[in-house]
Parts: structure tokens; sequence; C-alpha cells
């Protein structure tokens, strides 16, 4: 049986190990914190730090093929394997050019693929020359994640706000909506696209935070969306399942905004969804399987479940009754200890017959299912002496 070994024990590699379950594989996990949420999923759990050149290299090298569940990894590590003749899945050149996010931009620029105009700065002083160029959204080359890492710049008065590292400094973007597309590739070169999914951002209503797949979009969109992805991910030369985020704008253009290299927040319905989910797609890429079939099943939302606001400590999932009565929802816990505010917890899949009865039931989803702790921080009888 192959021994395949995941760099990263969060959310997804717990879902990618629910999926290994269904494969022959054996299947090895690396993480600095033995409680993560994949650790008691895999087969062989190796304590190590996935940024660390021998620690990766160790763990790469009893292994038949090795694969990642976050970005931030040691690169030289991965090339240094994959020399010696291991299958490194996405290959580590496709994982320097998304590592950092100025390199990524530049690959977009060279492949013609359309991206917000953007300039390469090194430092917040050089912000300062660039005041004709906002507003803009400056990125920071490495180290970001989750909308960390990504300050908007209206004008001036903004600049002090600016990072004082190298980044990217791209035009604000007028955005309609946001998209993204998963796409496969098999190590022969085939690919697999996944239908759209779209983000919803309410933040009138504070509804902030669900996606739904497929995207409403027009036909002319879909395909310009789908040609970008394509040629994206096979631009990459690599392996694997990619995640591309895009953005359409409110005069019509589709723009790429970032890639994952891996499976993604935004392909969590696909487990009940579609037919072939994007976890069990990976498996297929990583065992020299065919690939599976992307279409779906249904129209899905997708609820992310974090951490409630003022509570930090051992979570508790309030309502979570009152969900698992609902028609046709999926509840997905990531099996972490500790909650703390906006901490990703879970997600809820919701599937349903159209997009009305599937925006009215993420919303009650919403309002019914917190994750909290014992007592709240601010809670005045709750004053540390
Ligand atoms: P992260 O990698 O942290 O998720 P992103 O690059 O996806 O960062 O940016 C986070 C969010 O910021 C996006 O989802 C989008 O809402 C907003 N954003 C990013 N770039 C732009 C842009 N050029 N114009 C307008 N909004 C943007």
């Amino acid at each position: 049986m192959k021994k395949v070994g995941i760099l990263g024990g969060g959310q997804l590699g717990r879902m990618l190990l629910q999926e290994a379950a269904n494969f022959p594989v054996d299947t090895w996990v690396m993480e600095n914190d033995p409680h993560c949420p994949a650790a008691h999923l895999c087969q062989h759990f190796v304590l190590g730090d996935i940024r660390n050149y021998d620690d990766v290299y160790r763990f790469g090298k009893q292994l038949d093929a090795l694969t990642i569940e976050i970005e931030s990894v040691n690169i030289d590590a991965l090339e240094q394997l994959e020399r010696e003749g291991l299958t490194v899945i996405p290959r580590p050149s496709a994982l320097r050019i998304i590592q950092d996010k100025t390199e990524q931009k530049l690959f977009y620029q060279q492949h013609q693929l359309p991206t917000a105009p953007f300039v390469i700065v090194q430092n917040r002083a050089a912000v300062n020359d660039l005041l004709s160029f906002l507003p803009a959204v400056m990125k920071i080359g490495k180290g970001g994640y989750d909308g960390k890492g990504v300050q908007v710049l209206e004008s001036a008065a903004d600049t002090g706000k600016a990072f004082d590292a190298p980044s990217v400094l791209e035009k604000k973007v007028d955005i309609d909506k946001e998209l993204a597309i998963l796409v496969a590739v098999d190590k022969t070169g085939q690919t697999a696209i996944y239908p759209p999914v779209e983000m919803v951002f309410d933040p009138y209503l504070n509804l902030l935070d669900y996606q739904i797949a497929p995207a409403d979009i027009q036909q002319k969109v879909l395909w310009r969306a789908e040609a970008i992805a394509l040629t994206l991910a096979k631009a990459l030369q690599s392996p694997g399942l990619f995640a591309v985020e895009l953005f359409l704008s409110r005069n019509g253009d589709v723009l790429v905004n970032e890639t994952a290299p891996r499976v993604h927040n935004s392909g969590h319905h696909t487990i009940e969804a579609q037919v072939c989910s994007q976890y069990e797609m990976l498996w297929r890429i990583l065992l020299d399987l065919p690939l599976g079939n992307t279409a779906a099943l249904h129209p899905s939302c997708l609820v992310n479940l974090v951490g409630e606001a003022g509570y930090s400590g051992p979570a508790a999932y309030d309502g979570l009754s009152e969900v698992l009565k609902m028609d046709a929802v999926y509840v997905h816990l990531y099996g972490k200890a500790e909650t703390r505010p906006a901490r990703k917890m879970g997600h809820i899949t919701v599937l349903g017959k159209d997009r009305v009865d599937l925006v009215y039931k993420a919303n009650i989803i919403k309002r019914t299912l917190k994750v909290v702790s014992g007592t709240k921080e601010n809670d005045p009888g709750n004053v540390k002496r």
C-alpha cells in the first residue's frame, strides 16, 4: 500500500483523511500539535515543524508521495525530496510561485491572465511615492492568510496602515461578485473543473460569510472564469487540486485574485453536493487513479462556523440540536478543543432546491448555531482579580 504524507494537520487534512478511509492508502501527517484536527484520523502521526527543512525532509524520505494542506511549508526540503524521486503534489515549483503573493501576481502577468493592475513595493516608504495609485489593496508577499496580511489603502491618510515588507500594491477592484473554481490536474495533465461557487456578503444584515454553489452568473462570465481557471492551472505545470479565486467586477471583467494549490475552504460543499468531492479527487490524483466526476448533485450553501466574538476557551456548540433537526443539513465540526473569536471551528453544508431556499436555511443556521465557551470574556461577573 502506498504511503502518502500530508504536511499540516488542520481541518483540511482532517477532511482529506476522512475520505482516505475509502482508498488503499497508508496515511501519514506531520504537524507540531499532537491534538490538531487531523492527528487521530491518520495512521501515522509525526510531531514536527512543517517549516523546518530537516523535519520535512525526514518525514518525506519514508513516503511514496507527499501533499500539503497549507502553503507555509519548507519548499527547499520538498525540492530536494522531488530531486531524489519522491512524488510531491503540488510540485514545489508551483508552490514557490504561489507561496509569495508578489511571485504569484508576476506569474499571472507573464501568462496574460487578467488580474487587477499592481505594483510590487519593498516597504512602507515606497507606498508614499505611489499615492496616485490609491485606492489600492496591499497584500504582504509572504505569510498572510485568511485576510491577515491584506490592508485596504483608500487614500494618503491610510499609508500608516501599509505593511513595511515586500508586498503587492493592487488597484482596488469594484467587485460585483467573488467567485472560486476548483481545477483538478492529474499526473498526465488531464483536467477536471468544478462548477464555480459564489461568496455572498451582506454587511448590512451582518450575514457575512456564506457561499452558494453553483454561482449565479451569466453564461459568458462562466465561460470566461472557466477558461481563466483552466489556463492558470495548466500554466502551473503541476498535478494537484487548485482553487482559483476570482473577482467579477461591476464592469463585467473577470480577474484572478489568488490561487491555492490544495484542497480549499471553497470546496467543502463538494463532500455532499458533488459526485466526487475535492478530497476524493486529490486521493485519485495522489494514487494515480482516474479523475472523478465534478458534476453537482444539488445546489448547496456553505456556512462557516467560526468562534463567537467574546468567547475563548473550551468550545461548546449552542443550538447544535436545533440545526441537526433541519432537513438536508450536514454539520462538520473540526474537533478543535478551544474556541477563539473568529477561529474556524467547523462548517455546515445545506442542500436545497434553489437559492431562496438555501439562503433562508443558511440564515436560520447563522442565527441558531454559535460556538461559545463557558464564560464570556467581557462578562462583568467574570473579571479576573
Ligand atoms: P487572503 O489570502 O488573506 O484570503 P485575499 O487576497 O483573498 O487574501 O483578499 C482578501 C479579501 O480582500 C478578498 O476576498 C476581497 O474581498 C478583498 N480584496 C482583495 N483584493 C482586492 C482588490 N484588489 N480589490 C478589492 N477588494 C480586494
